[in-house]
């Protein structure tokens, strides 16, 4: 196993919409421990494949820290529930910013394991956030796109350059 360096804004490889994985291979077996052991090693509770700079749709969450409670999916789909809540929310890529994030308060996320089985999990609290975090970095999205314009406006005030994209 071993750490991957973690991609920050404005890398590119942050906003690119990654590709379904089709082969449940030994690469992508190790990939997955080895975001764990990235995610690990930075206090994270979720890492997705493009914050390594891995263009596939595979994320970690872990929101217990509890060793042996992680989660890995693969080719994800969200179905956003009932409620809505909010947290304060920060991101291994986004270093230095920590803001207040909406988002539904219950979801229900379609995937599958490293086998290609299928998964299903209906969430609520912080594991329904920290999906819906993970799931956007999938699709190339990042958590300070979805502040009011204001709070971004912010933000590149006090020089984060790259909120604004
Ligand atoms: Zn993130």
């Amino acid at each position: 196993m071993s750490v991957l360096e973690v991609r920050l804004v404005p890398h590119g490889d942050l906003r690119r919409p990654a590709r379904p994985v089709e082969a449940f291979t030994d690469e992508v077996r190790q990939l997955a421990r080895d975001l764990l052991e990235t995610m690990y090693a930075h206090d994270g509770i979720g890492l997705a494949a493009p914050q390594v700079g891995r263009d596939l749709q595979l994320f970690v969450v872990n929101p217990s820290r509890d060793e042996g409670r992680e989660l890995v999916i693969a080719n994800p789909r969200l179905i956003p529930g009932q409620g809505r809540t909010s947290l304060v929310e920060g991101c291994l890529s986004v270093p230095s910013v920590w803001a207040r994030v909406r988002r539904a308060g219950r979801v229900e996320l379609q995937g599958t394991d490293l086998t290609g089985r299928p998964v299903g999990i209906q969430a609520e609290g912080l594991l329904a956030i920290v999906l819906q975090h993970e799931v956007d970095h999938l699709e190339g999205r990042l958590f300070i796109d979805r502040l009011p314009w204001w709070r971004r406006q912010y933000l590149r005030m006090k020089g984060t350059r790259t909120v604004c994209v």
